[in-house]
C-alpha cells in the first residue's frame, strides 16, 4: 500500500486496518524515511516513534472524525503536495518536515465539538485553538513557532484573511518560493486545503468522511439537545440530511484555478467546520 502513499486515491482508512489502528505513526514515520528527514536530520527512530505514539495517542478515537485517522490522512494529502514539482523544487528539508509534522498534529486533543460549543458551554479549551497544541519541550524555539503558526492556519475563522492573502498574491503573481516567509505561507494554504481536500477524494473514500463529520455534528446537536441549548447549523438530525450538509459545504467550494505560477490545485472549501 505504501507503494501508493503518493497518489490521492490512497486508501487510508484501509491502511488504519492493516496497521491496526496506528495509521499516523506508520504513515508519518515512512514519509519521514521517504522524504530523507531521517538521514538528514539523523532521527533517532525509537525517539521518533515514541514522540508520533504520543501524538496519536492524544486523539480521541471515539470521535468519528476528528480523530488521529483524519490526521493521517491530511498527513498524506499534505504529502501530495508537498511532492508537487513546482513546490517540491523550492522545498527545505526543514519545510517538509514542518509540513508534515504540522499536518500530523494540526487537531491533537479536539473534542469533537466545534468552537461555538466550546464557548457555549464555557469549556477550558475554547480559550484558543492554540490550547489543543502542545509542542514537545525540545523542540528548539523557531521549529516550534513555525509549527505553531501552520497548525493555527487551520483555524477556520480565520479563513477569510488566508483567501485574501492568497488571492493578493495570486492576482499580483508576486509569490517567491526562494522567500522562506513566502514558502511559510504556501505551506499554511497547503496544510489548509489538505484539512478540507475530503472531497476531492474518491466517492468511496469521501462518502465515508462526510458520514463521519455528519455523525460528529449529529453527536454535538444531542448534547445541545440534552443541555437545552440552541441546536448548531448542520448538527440537527431531523433536519439536516447528510446529503443536505453536504450540497452547503460544497456550494461555498471554489476552485482558485491554477493560472499562476504555482499550478498544484488547490482547493479551498468556505463554511466548513474543519
Ligand atoms: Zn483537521
Amino acid at each position: 500500500m505504501l507503494s501508493k502513499v503518493g497518489t490521492w486515491n490512497f486508501d487510508i482508512f484501509l491502511f488504519d486496518r492493516l496497521t491496526n489502528g496506528n495509521s499516523l505513526v506508520t504513515l508519518v514515520i515512512h514519509l519521514f524515511n521517504i522524504s530523507g528527514l531521517i538521514h538528514h536530520f539523523q532521527l533517532d527512530v525509537v525517539k521518533l516513534h515514541r514522540f508520533l505514539s504520543m501524538v496519536q495517542e492524544d486523539y480521541h478515537s471515539q470521535n468519528p472524525y476528528h480523530n488521529a485517522i483524519h490526521a493521517a490522512d491530511v498527513t498524506q494529502a499534505m504529502y501530495c503536495y508537498l511532492k508537487e514539482p513546482k513546490l517540491a523544487e523550492h522545498l527545505s528539508p526543514l519545510d517538509v518536515f514542518l509540513g508534515l509534522m504540522a499536518a500530523a498534529a494540526h487537531d491533537v486533543d479536539h473534542p469533537g465539538v466545534n468552537q461555538p460549543f466550546l464557548i457555549k458551554t464555557r469549556h477550558h479549551l475554547a480559550s484558543s485553538v492554540l490550547t489543543r497544541w502542545r509542542p514537545p519541550l525540545l523542540c528548539r524555539q523557531d521549529v516550534e513557532q513555525q509549527l505553531g503558526s501552520l497548525i493555527l492556519a487551520t483555524d477556520i475563522s480565520r479563513q477569510n484573511e488566508f483567501l485574501l492573502t492568497f488571492r493578493e498574491h495570486l492576482d499580483h503573481q508576486d509569490l517567491d518560493l526562494q522567500l522562506a516567509e513566502h514558502r511559510h505561507f504556501i505551506l499554511q494554504i497547503a496544510l489548509k486545503c489538505a484539512d478540507v481536500c475530503n472531497p476531492c477524494r474518491i466517492w468511496k473514500l469521501s462518502r465515508q468522511w462526510s458520514e463521519r463529520v455528519c455523525e460528529e455534528f449529529y453527536r454535538q446537536g444531542d448534547l445541545e439537545k440534552r443541555f437545552d441549548l440552541e441546536i448548531s447549523p448542520l448538527c440537527d438530525q431531523q433536519a439536516d440530511s447528510v446529503s443536505a450538509i453536504q450540497i452547503g459545504e460544497f456550494r461555498g467550494f471554489r476552485i482558485i484555478k491554477s493560472d499562476s505560477n504555482l499550478e498544484f490545485n488547490i482547493y479551498l472549501i468556505f463554511n466548513v467546520a474543519t
